[in-house]
């Protein structure tokens, strides 16, 4: 069976977010027979029933957040009580950082109970078994809150989500040395001056001459990054670097082994 990514969102930023100028529902990805949904933001069950063909969070087998921000993580216990239906029948797992479950938890306590496992994660740990897919994290970002980047391994395939962080070297380093075939990069910003904890156009670009993945995929967009036009930067950046790039969409699906395999 084949793996794939959906993306339920491809908005970052509050102000995209607030007005859905892009969805916020994260991803849906699909490794053989096993499901996970990674950082279910506002409106993530709408966006997953309402899929064609739709979803079925009954056949989850966990709900992964890269960090607790509301973007990443506001419709965790929604999905949690779908997974579960409504809590009647236990099952399937819950993996975030462990603030998503102490300081000011957004993994509320009755919706914990629902689910068969509950795991804290940790930096540069794993792996973490979910179905047939190994999850292990990275180290630790640089953003307000506990954040790990998500490396997926399943049947030989690698697959890297860089969520949200501040840019340094180490942080490139990290991901090339997992040597993922494709990496998922949040962009949140087009081009910044200040120091802040998202990566930026030019520096999403740095990482991926770093890492150097087959397939590199841009997502979670705040509002200067749309108006700069993400497929034609995404153009830009492969005929520059010779790495397929792709700019996501609401409702992107990618078959993963396909594009990995025509990307070789
Ligand atoms: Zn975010
Ligand atoms: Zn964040």
């Amino acid at each position: 069976m084949s793996s794939s990514v959906l993306f339920l969102g491809t908005g970052g930023a509050r102000f995209v977010v607030a007005r859905q100028l892009r969805a916020s529902g994260g991803m849906w990805m699909r490794f053989g027979a096993t499901q996970i949904h990674v950082d279910p933001g506002p409106g993530a069950l709408v966006r997953a029933l309402s899929h064609v063909p739709p979803c079925n969070p009954r056949e989850l087998d966990a709900i992964v957040l890269s960090h607790k921000h509301l973007d990443h993580s506001s419709d965790v216990n929604v999905i949690i009580e779908a997974m579960t239906s409504g809590g009647f029948r236990r099952r399937g797992a819950v993996l975030a950082p462990s603030d998503a479950f102490d300081f000011e938890p957004v993994v509320l306590p009755y919706a914990r109970q629902f689910v068969e496992r509950i795991e804290c994660l940790q930096p540069n740990s794993g792996p973490y078994m979910i179905g047939e897919v190994e999850l292990t994290t990275s180290s630790q970002h640089v953003h307000a809150v506990q954040t790990y980047g998500l490396h997926f391994a399943h049947a030989g395939l690698r697959v890297a989500y860089l969520p949200c962080a501040r840019y340094s070297d180490d942080l490139a380093a990290d991901y090339a040395a997992r040597r993922p075939d494709v990496l998922i990069l949040n962009v949140l910003r087009h081009r910044d001056e200040a120091l802040v904890d998202h990566l930026t156009w030019p520096l999403a670009c740095r990482v991926v001459a770093e890492v150097r993945p087959k397939v590199a995929v841009f997502g979670h967009f705040g509002t200067k990054m749309l108006e700069a036009d993400p497929p034609r930067l995404a153009q830009a950046l492969e005929d520059e670097l010779g790495v397929r790039a792709i700019a996501a969409y609401d409702g992107l699906e990618l078959d993963l082994e396909t594009l990995v395999a025509a990307a070789a």
